[in-house]
């Protein structure tokens, strides 16, 4: 049963024990857990992931957790929705959103890296679990870490949204709140991830956390009935989970879950007030110049990230692009996802959806082939983003007559006449 072999840098190479270790001794590169494919090639086909419930742990062959899983056992297999009423605003012909809003149990994609994580912790024997977060990792750490008992540190950046700091205090761990911007928590927790000695999940546990990010890509092929998209749109923060749905898409053709062959092309998606890497991307430079953010879309604001340079290998490796939009168009992409298809995302979806429509108008994804827009947060924790923009209720008196003489004086609009089905446009 045993798949996982040890770690080693990304690299020099050098070989590893599996231990709460991060950073190569030799070079300072990342490390990576490493699997053996070929027994896990024997081990696993679709017929027994097919029979397996419905959750991330189905692919558990391919992720870094010897023993039974210990949390997270109702994260992942989250929706792959066929959107075609935002297909057809898109002028597109196939489009699907991978709908982590409604993850298990604090509605974001972290829900997958924090369920391997935690269970990792458990193991090697930490009593004390920790994170450096932009708010949706806070609110994911200490809902896994009251369910698994643990005792918990969390560390954000002062300035977040009511919804994700109330959604991280409610789970009680001892929350601090950083005068700074996530740069400077992240820089801090290194310190006291070397001092005390706790399991940060993105910090010392980093190799085995970015590991359930996979999840998200081997769902995608499983739900699409075991195939490749042509075009996938993943939003860019630390720079976790884009190189993960690549290496999830190779992987799936090493074990021979897929037939080799072309595999997606991936696109980058970041917020124009904290952009680093697309202007790398577009610079045509590996270099990443740290910014200070500035966006409304604040679980994606990291200036400085840790994982960048791994964006950039897997965009330009996929043959893929990037693009980043505006805080205005950030709010667009929210209101048109909404209104579309009924899912309301934070900014970070808002963002993606924004940045899928650039794409498009651009030329870069073709409109007659598949693409798969990732939404990895809720809209529910990130009311402020768009409190003004959105229309408030019409306030009348419990009677007829008044809503008789309110329905007469509103607009075709107002009445919602755009929103009608046109069946044409349906496929
Ligand atoms: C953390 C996060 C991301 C992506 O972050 P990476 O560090 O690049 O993996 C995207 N969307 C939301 C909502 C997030 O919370
Ligand atoms: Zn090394």
């Amino acid at each position: 049963m045993d798949t996982i072999t040890g770690l080693t840098c990304r690299e020099c190479g050098h070989a590893y024990p599996l231990s709460p270790l991060h950073v190569c001794e030799m070079c300072f590169g990342p490390l990576e857990v490493q699997y053996d494919y070929a027994s896990i090639r024997q081990q696993l086909s679709r017929e027994i992931i097919a029979s397996r419930p419905a959750s991330l742990w189905r692919y558990r062959e391919l992720l870094p957790v010897a023993g039974e899983p210990q949390v997270g056992l109702h994260s992942g297999f989250t929706p792959l929705v066929k959107a075609d009423r935002l297909a057809a605003h898109l002028g597109v012909k196939e489009l699907y959103v991978k709908d982590d809003s409604v993850n298990h149990p604090t509605f974001s994609y972290k829900d997958r890296v924090v369920s391997i994580a935690i269970s990792k912790a458990i193991e090697f024997g930490f009593d004390t679990v920790s994170c450096a977060s932009t708010g949706n990792l806070a609110n994911s750490v200490s809902a896994h870490a009251a369910r698994a008992g643990l005792r918990c540190f969390i560390f954000i950046p002062a300035n977040l949204e009511q919804g994700k700091v109330v959604g991280t205090t409610i789970y009680g761990p001892c929350t601090v709140a950083i005068r700074g911007n996530y740069d400077d928590v992240n820089r801090l927790c290194s310190e006291i991830a070397d001092k005390y000695g706790w399991a940060f999940a993105n910090i010392n546990l980093r190799p085995y956390y970015t590991e359930g990010a996979k999840t998200y890509g081997f769902e995608i092929v499983e739900q699409l009935g075991w195939r490749f998209p042509q075009h996938v749109v993943v939003p860019t923060a630390g720079g976790t989970i884009l190189p993960k749905v690549a290496k999830a898409f190779e992987e799936l053709q090493q074990v021979g879950l897929m037939e080799s062959g072309p595999r997606p092309k991936i696109y980058t998606a970041q917020a124009a007030g904290c952009a680093p890497v697309i202007q790398a991307l577009h610079n045509e430079t590996d270099l990443i110049v740290p910014v200070k953010p500035k966006t409304i879309a604040k679980s994606i604001a990291i200036g400085n990230p840790a994982d960048g340079y791994y964006v950039l290998r897997a965009v330009r490796d996929s043959g893929g692009w990037g693009e980043a939009v505006t805080d205005p168009e950030i709010i667009q992409g929210i209101q048109l996802l909404a209104q579309t298809e009924g899912i309301f995302t934070e900014p970070a979806g808002g963002t993606t959806v924004a940045v899928t429509k650039k794409l498009i108008e651009q030329g870069r994804i073709p409109r007659d082939e598949s693409i798969v827009i990732c939404i990895t947060g809720n809209g529910y924790k990130t009311i402020e983003a768009v409190l003004d923009q959105v229309r408030q209720p019409l306030l009348i008196e419990a009677r007829l007559a008044d809503f008789d003489q309110l329905y007469a004086s509103l607009s075709a609009e107002q009445k919602g006449e755009h929103q009608k089905i046109n069946p044409e446009e349906l496929h």
